[in-house]
């Protein structure tokens, strides 16, 4: 079932929805330009588009930011 994890509104066929995604790559370089390829993703929280346009994308990011730098150890 796809369920948006804020409302828990199943998000229909179809319909637009956003995805916070942890995502393992590498980056290569050659003669055709930069290029990423995509190891393994995994969707961390799904919104549907009505929970997700009222999210600020600001704040999450700030918010994420912080996480990420306490868990290695950062103050900041
Ligand atoms: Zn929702």
């Amino acid at each position: 079932m796809n369920n948006c994890q804020l409302c828990n509104k199943i998000i229909p066929m179809g319909e637009k929805f956003a995805t916070l995604d942890y995502n393992i790559e590498t980056m290569k370089q050659d003669i055709d330009g930069l290029s990423v390829e995509v190891i393994s993703s995994e969707t961390i929280y799904k919104l549907c588009i009505y929970c997700a346009a009222e999210n600020n994308q600001h704040e999450t990011r700030q918010f994420l930011k912080r996480i990420i730098s306490q868990s290695n150890g950062r103050s900041n």
